[in-house]
C-alpha cells in the first residue's frame, strides 16, 4: 500500500536514518535509549494534511496507522522498538486517575527503552516516588470525602463538622507518610488535603519566609532561591515532600550538620484545633508550639503554615558522589566513615547510601556498593584539603567534586541534573510505581567491619533487588541543641541515622509480604549494632511494626510508650500532657497518633 497514490499519502515522510557506527559501539544500558548495535536503521513516519476538522485529521491518522501496521513484519519484534522524541500515543499510555501499574507501563515503556524501563522506573521511584502502591489497592479503606480547602475558614468547617458526625480526620499535605496514614484509615474519615493552601512569602530582608502547609519543600527551595543566592533552608532532599508532615515531625537534609532540623528553624506556625479554632504562636501558648515541632502534627490539629527561618549558604557550595564497590574496600570504607562522619566540619556532610549493583569484576555476580554522596559549604579548594585530612582513604579527588550553587546542590542531591532549571523543583506530580516498606536506626558506636560483613550477604537475596540502607551522619549542629528542645530527641551521641528501605514493582500481597519480611530481617540482623533502651527510630519514617495504638480509641500511656518512646524518648512524657490539655476526647488520633491520659473511648 505504500506506494499507491492515495489521498491521504499525499504528505507523507517516510525518513530512514542509519544506525551502526559509533552507535554500535555504546551499551544498551549507558543511557536510557536503548537502541544501539543490531539496528539498520531508525524509520520516521509522519503524515501531514491541511484540510481542518476531525474527520480530516481521522482519516489521515488512520492512515498512518495503516501504514504502521504493514510495516510490522519488517521491523524489530518483541518489543516493536520506538524512539521516545518521536512521541505516539498509540503505543501505550499511563491511566488518566494517576496510577499506572508496573506492568501496564510496560506496554510503551520497552518500546521506547526496551530493558532500560525497569532501572528508568527505579530511579523515578527514589526520586519522585508518592502514591506508593502498597496503599493503592482495591481493597484500601477509602475515605468518604475529600476536602481541598482554598480557604482556612474551609478547614475549620470540616473539623467541625466531622466531629459532629463522628468522622476522624486526615491530614495530608505532601503524601509522603511511609505508612499512608495521611489517607489511609480503617475507620470512618474525611482526607483534609492541603494542597490549595500552599502559598510561600519570603522575606529576604528579614531573612524569614511563611510557608503554608500544602507546599512542597521544592517549591519553597525554589521560592528562597528567587529572591536569594546566600540564603537556604535545612530540610529534606526529597524534592516532593511537604511541608505539613516533614516540619512537625523534623525534617532533616544536607544542611542539617550546620543548622540542625526544618523543625528547629520554625519560630512562628499557624493551627486549626480541635474546637475548629485559628491559632498562632502566641494564641496556641508555648506547649502545643513545641509539641508540633517534631512530636507529629496529626495528633493535635491541622497545620495551615508555617513561619521559618532561613540560612545563609555561600553562593558557591561543593558536591560530590563517589562510588566503591566491596571489591574497591567498600568494607574498610564505611567502618572508618563512622568513626569519622559526625566529626567533620560542621559545613561538610557525607553521606552513604548502600545498595548492591552487579559485579563487574565477579563474572555475573553482585556486589555491595557504598555511594558517598556530600555537600560542602565551601568551594572545592577548602573541601580536598578537610576530606584529605580525616577520611583520606575515600581517595577524593577534584574532579570528583563540583563547584555549584546552593539550588544547584538541591538540584543534585535530589536525582536532578545541575543543568535542569530549577524549575523542575515546583513539579508535585504524583506518580507511582513502585510500593516500599522504610524503617530507621540510630547509630551510636561504630558498627565494626565484622558486623558490616555479616550484613552483605542479606543484599544479594531476591527480595534485596532494589534494596538501600541510607547512612546520614549526625554530630555538628545537631550535638548542641538539647534533647528536650523540640520533641524530636536524637542529638548528642549519635554517629548516624539508618534509613533500611526495600522497593518492589511487582503487585500483589504476596510479594509485598516477602518483601516486608526482607526488611524485617534486616532490621533483626542490625539490633546488635544500633541504638538500645530504646531502640530509637525517626517519627517521619514512619513504621507500624514498633508498635500501633489499640483500634477502640483509647491507648494507655504505657502502651502507647512502646513505639512513643522509640521516636521521643523522655520527650513523649510532655507530648502526652500538651495532647491531653489540648485534644482531651482524642479526636485528631490514627496508628500512632499521641494519646491522651483521660480514659475516652475505653471499651
Ligand atoms: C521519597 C521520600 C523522601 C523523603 N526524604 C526525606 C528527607 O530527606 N528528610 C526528611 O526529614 N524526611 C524525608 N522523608 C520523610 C518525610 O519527611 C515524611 O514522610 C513526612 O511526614 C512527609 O510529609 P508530607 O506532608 O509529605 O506527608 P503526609 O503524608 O501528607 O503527612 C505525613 C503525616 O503528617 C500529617 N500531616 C500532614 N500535613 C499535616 C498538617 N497540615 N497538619 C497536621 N498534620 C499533618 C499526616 O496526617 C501524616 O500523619 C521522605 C519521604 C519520602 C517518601
Amino acid at each position: 500500500m505504500a506506494w499507491k497514490d492515495e489521498d491521504e499519502g499525499k504528505g507523507v515522510l517516510m525518513q530512514l536514518f542509519p544506525f551502526g557506527g559509533r552507535m554500535d559501539e555504546i551499551s544498551e544500558s549507558e543511557l536510557p535509549f536503548p537502541h544501539r548495535s543490531g539496528n539498520l536503521c531508525l524509520v520516521l513516519y509522519l503524515v501531514f494534511w491541511q484540510e481542518e476538522g476531525h474527520e480530516a485529521a481521522e482519516r489521515n491518522i488512520n492512515w498512518l496507522r495503516r501504514l504502521y501496521s504493514y510495516m510490522e513484519p519488517f521491523v524489530s519484534k518483541s518489543p516493536r522498538a520506538a524512539y521516545v522524541n518521536y512521541r505516539d500515543l498509540d503505543i501505550g499510555v499511563n491511566n488518566n486517575d494517576g496510577y499506572t501499574s508496573y506492568k501496564q507501563a510496560s506496554v510503551w515503556g520497552e518500546k521506547y527503552f526496551k530493558n532500560n524501563f525497569n532501572r528508568l522506573a527505579h530511579v523515578k521511584t527514589k526520586v519522585d516516588p508518592l502514591n506508593f502502591f502498597r496503599f493503592e489497592t482495591k481493597t484500601t479503606p477509602k475515605p468518604l470525602v475529600i476536602v481541598t480547602p482554598s480557604e482556612i475558614s474551609q478547614v475549620q468547617a470540616t473539623i467541625i463538622c466531622s466531629k459532629r458526625h463522628g468522622m476522624q480526620i486526615r491530614a495530608r499535605s505532601g503524601g509522603h507518610d511511609y505508612e499512608g496514614l495521611s489517607y489511609v484509615s480503617e475507620v470512618q474519615f474525611v482526607i483534609i488535603d492541603l494542597i490549595n493552601l500552599s502559598k510561600i512569602d519570603v522575606d529576604a530582608d528579614s531573612r524569614t519566609a511563611w510557608v503554608q502547609a500544602g507546599a512542597t519543600i521544592g517549591q519553597l527551595y525554589y521560592r528562597i532561591s528567587q529572591k536569594s543566592k546566600t540564603l537556604g533552608f535545612p530540610a529534606a532532599v526529597c524534592a516532593t515532600v511537604g511541608v505539613g508532615g516533614q516540619f512537625s515531625g523534623g525534617g532533616y537534609g544536607f544542611l542539617m550538620r550546620k543548622y540542625g532540623l526544618a523543625a528547629d528553624n520554625i519560630i512562628d506556625a499557624h493551627i486549626i484545633d480541635v474546637n475548629g479554632r485559628f491559632l498562632d504562636r502566641e494564641a496556641m501558648g508555648e506547649d502545643l508550639f513545641w509539641a508540633i515541632r517534631g512530636g507529629g502534627g496529626a495528633s493535635f490539629g491541622v497545620i495551615i503554615s508555617w513561619k521559618i527561618k532561613l540560612v545563609p549558604v555561600p553562593s558557591t557550595v561543593t558536591v560530590f558522589r563517589v562510588a566503591r564497590t566491596l571489591e574497591q574496600n567498600a568494607t574498610k570504607l564505611v567502618h572508618k566513615w563512622h568513626l569519622v562522619a559526625n566529626k567533620l566540619d560542621k559545613n561538610l556532610t557525607i553521606r552513604i547510601d548502600l545498595q548492591r549493583v552487579n559485579s563487574s569484576t565477579k563474572q555475573g555476580g553482585l556486589t555491595v556498593q557504598a555511594t558517598f554522596e556530600s555537600m560542602f559549604l565551601g568551594t572545592v579548594d577548602q573541601l580536598i584539603p578537610l576530606v584529605q585530612k580525616s577520611f583520606p582513604e575515600l581517595g577524593l579527588v577534584k574532579q570528583d567534586c563540583t563547584e555549584v550553587s546552593w539550588i544547584q546542590s538541591v538540584l543534585y542531591l535530589g536525582g536532578f541534573s545541575i543543568t535542569q532549571s530549577p524549575d523542575v523543583l515546583l513539579n508535585r506530580t504524583q506518580s507511582s510505581v513502585a510500593s516500599f516498606k522504610g524503617k530507621s536506626d540510630y547509630v551510636t558506636v561504630p558498627i565494626p567491619e565484622s558486623g558490616l560483613e555479616g550484613l552483605w550477604p542479606l543484599f544479594y537475596e531476591e527480595e534485596a533487588q532494589n534494596a538501600i540502607m541510607i547512612f546520614n551522619p549526625y554530630g555538628g549542629r545537631m550535638d548542641e541543641i538539647p534533647e528536650s528542645e523540640i520533641p524530636f530527641p536524637h542529638r548528642a551521641g549519635n554517629i548516624c541515622k539508618i534509613q533500611h528501605i526495600v522497593y518492589w514493582l511487582e503487585e500483589g500481597d504476596e510479594v509485598a509480604q516477602r518483601h516486608i519480611n526482607w526488611i524485617r530481617r534486616l532490621y533483626s540482623y542490625m539490633e546488635p549494632f544500633v541504638s538500645k533502651s530504646p531502640r530509637a527510630a525517626y517519627v517521619n519514617y514512619r513504621d507500624l511494626d514498633i508498635g500501633v495504638n489499640n483500634k477502640n480509641g483509647y491507648t494507655s500511656y504505657k502502651e502507647a510508650s512502646i513505639w512513643g518512646v522509640k521516636y521521643f524518648k523522655n520527650n513523649f512524657n510532655r507530648l502526652v500532657h500538651v495532647k491531653t490539655k489540648v485534644d482531651p476526647l482524642n479526636f485528631f488520633r490514627n496508628e500512632q497518633s499521641i494519646p491522651s491520659l483521660l480514659p475516652v473511648g475505653r471499651k
